[in-house]
């Protein structure tokens, strides 16, 4: 079978090995659609920490081949999406519904092998039934239940007026998700003009270019989902008295932000952020499944896994046309 390896930073190449076999409690599934995502690029260009190489891929379905011994939930032929986080479920922070904090966390596409490859073992505690869900919309229940986790501790009102910064695949699924929870108004800030035509398609009621447009001192909740630092810098300045601000997108590691700590003070922010997910995949299935959060807006190209390399060229370039890039490892 074919994998991409990363073996270091800016390193890739499509590798032929032999196909793994699962453990007892583990099941092989065939990847049909594979997402890409930040993190993929983090590990390619080497914002990353961990060890090389690394078989990326983390937003991945496919049908399942073949099953462990133990497994009980799977059987062969059934269609499956897969929740990278693996927790231990026997430390401190497992044992206290805490799961993301996983003292012993390991994830399939990050420390793991992952979904950009033909074929790849997974235990059955992290796979997930799709039922007849088209592969690629399969693939989003990972991104999507990071983002029911976040929507859920936003705690958004209803009749709110919500502000969301980026309108890339994350701010997509957030604007669907404020709307779910009963968002009156939803504005969004997005410079790029592709993206901001997906913001109006998935529902935004104002979409704005530049971050003077924005009002000051008015969104109940604000949502970054850009992880550029001068905008969330600039969230306390949005909220409203006694709002929200949930910092979503991921910024760049080292760097600070700046704010006015009594601004915060004199307004009584929360000021929340949110990370990965805690058994949330259910819902992110439920949701897809019944076309409250849809996803085929999101994305822009469908590649073989042989075009890896140039779909993370492609996303880099920050070209208006591309959104969320699915790679077809089965072709
Ligand atoms: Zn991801
Ligand atoms: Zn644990």
């Amino acid at each position: 079978m074919k994998s991409i390896f990363i073996h270091k930073p800016n390193e890739i190449s499509l590798v032929e090995q032999e196909q793994p076999k699962p453990s007892p409690s583990e099941i092989l599934i065939q990847v049909m659609a594979s997402g890409i995502c930040g993190t993929d690029l983090h590990i390619y260009r080497g914002e990353y920490m961990g060890k090389y190489p690394v078989i990326p891929g983390h937003e991945f379905a496919g049908v399942v081949v073949e099953v462990g011994g133990q497994v009980r939930r799977f059987k062969v032929g059934d269609r499956v999406a897969v929740e990278p986080n693996i927790a231990c479920d026997n430390c401190v922070n497992c044992l206290n519904n805490r799961q993301n904090f996983c003292l012993n966390w390991q994830a399939v596409g990050v420390t793991l092998p992952g979904g950009m490859q033909q074929y790849v073992t997974v235990p059955e505690k992290a796979t997930f039934s799709i039922g007849d869900l088209p592969f690629e919309q399969g693939a989003f229940m990972e991104p999507l239940s990071c983002v029911v986790h976040g929507i859920e501790r936003a705690h958004i009102g209803l009749a709110d007026h919500v502000a969301i910064l980026g309108a890339g695949p994350i701010g997509g699924l957030m604007i669907q998700m404020a709307r779910l929870q009963g968002a009156a108004q939803i504005s969004v800030l997005e410079i790029n003009p592709g993206r901001a035509e997906l913001a109006r398609q998935l529902g935004a009621d104002r979409v704005l270019n530049r971050l003077e447009d924005m009002q000051l001192d008015t969104y109940d909740v604000v949502i970054d989902a850009s992880g550029v630092i001068p905008l969330m810098n600039h969230t306390i300045d949005l909220a409203r008295k006694g709002g929200t601000i949930l910092l979503f997108g991921v910024p760049p590691s080292g760097k600070n932000m700046e704010v006015e700590g009594f601004k915060i003070f004199q307004k009584g922010l929360s000021i929340l952020s949110s990370f990965t997910s805690v058994r949330n995949s259910f819902q992110a299935v439920g949701l897809l499944q019944s076309g409250q959060v849809r996803v085929e807006p999101l994305i822009s190209h469908r590649l073989p896994l042989s075009e890896l390399p140039r779909a993370f060229e492609m996303i880099e370039s920050r070209d208006p046309a591309v959104r969320k890039v699915i790679i077809l490892p089965n072709g």
